[in-house]
């Protein structure tokens, strides 16, 4: 392609998918976001719509595509537990089929394509902090399986189109990631914890609360996700991308209601299956090879997203 570059961003009406279509139009790429918005929302790319250099196409990736671009950046799986566990079947030919297609494409226009990844295909991890050598803990046949187990297969798409056909593959498994357009219904944690103290309602802890996450501010993972794409072709991954700042739930319930000031009270629900039970990324290679480290503190990054709940919270 002549002059400036196009790249598709496979997902770009979700939330991490929307940043980055915004982050590489205002680095002088053209883009083109597709999505058939099963999570995502219009809403999220509205503001993209009048840039000359974004176009927005439908369309679900288990079907072929043609397109002629010069990279592809593959975030198309809904992410949340309760999203994702909802059409399990769709969510695993999502991830399967879906990079069989994006693959075809990289390999027929011999162009990178980088895949979101994540913690997921360390299940329930026996090793903490977890680093890209250990192969993980994964129920195969349980409530999370059609997301982490559709993951693991997609890395292994990835690799082998790279082994086998010389496709420059990208994988970031990505840790738990938030801020604003993070969809105010879709059950994750930060989301549901903000949105329930802005409303003033129970704060729904699942268990005892004394399992950890670590929470990435958006702005930190784009940054990261560029400097992959931007490596040598060499460079294939996996890469963790994640803040190893660790917080347990209860910890986290906590935070969020002293930064919102909310009357909300903390309640208790049943732990879902397979929850894990500890999660912390070791990102000394995302260190090494991007020299890529996550700046915005938690306290920070809360109070960018509460201000975006409580925008988002009155014009409803
Ligand atoms: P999201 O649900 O907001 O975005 C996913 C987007 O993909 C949505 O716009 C959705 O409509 C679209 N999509 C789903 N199935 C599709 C299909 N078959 N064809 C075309 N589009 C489809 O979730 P997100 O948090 O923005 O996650 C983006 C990617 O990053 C996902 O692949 C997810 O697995 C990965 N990831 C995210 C996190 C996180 O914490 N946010 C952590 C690990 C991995
Ligand atoms: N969680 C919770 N209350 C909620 C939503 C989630 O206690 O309202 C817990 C959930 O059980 C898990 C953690 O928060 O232990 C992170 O959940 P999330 O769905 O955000 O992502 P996961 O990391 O499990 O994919």
């Amino acid at each position: 392609m002549i002059g400036k570059k196009t790249i598709l961003v496979a997902g770009g009406g979700g939330f991490l998918g929307s940043h980055l279509c915004e982050r590489l139009l205002d680095d002088g790429a053209d883009v083109i976001c597709l999505d058939n918005f099963y999570t995502g929302s219009k809403d999220n790319i509205r503001h993209l719509l009048p840039n000359p250099g974004f176009e927005l196409m439908r369309h679900d990736i288990t079907w072929p595509l043609y397109v002629e671009v010069d990279a592809i950046y593959n975030l198309a799986c809904p992410a949340s537990p309760i999203h994702y566990q909802h059409d399990p079947i769709q969510t695993t030919k999502t991830s399967v089929m879906g990079a069989i297609n994006l693959l075809g494409m990289a390999k027929r226009l011999r162009i990178p394509i980088f895949q979101a990844s994540t913690s997921e295909v360390y299940g329930d991890p026996s090793v903490h902090p977890q680093p890209e050598s250990y192969w993980g803990n994964v129920n195969p046949i349980g409530i999370r399986s059609c997301y982490d187990e559709g993951k693991r297969c997609a890395e292994t798409l990835f690799f082998d189109y790279h082994r086998q056909l010389g496709v420059e593959v990208k994988v970031a498994r990505i840790f738990n990631t938030y801020g604003p357009r993070m969809h105010p219904n879709d059950g994750r944690v930060v989301s549901n914890f903000i949105v329930q103290a802005l409303k003033n309602e129970d704060i729904t802890i699942y268990g005892d609360g004394s399992q950890t996450r670590s929470f990435c501010y958006v702005n930190d993972l784009i940054d990261g996700i560029i400097r992959l794409m931007n490596t040598p072709p060499d460079v294939t991954g996996p890469v963790n991308l994640g803040n190893p700042q660790e917080f347990t739930i209860l910890e986290l319930a906590e935070r969020i209601l002293e930064v919102t000031g909310s009357s909300s009270k903390i309640t208790r629900k049943p732990l879902p299956q397979d929850d894990p039970a500890r999660r912390r990324p070791d990102i000394s290679e995302a260190a090494k090879l991007l020299e890529w480290t996550p700046k915005v503190p938690l306290e920070e990054g809360l109070g960018k997203t509460i201000d975006y709940f409580n925008k988002t919270l009155s014009k409803k």
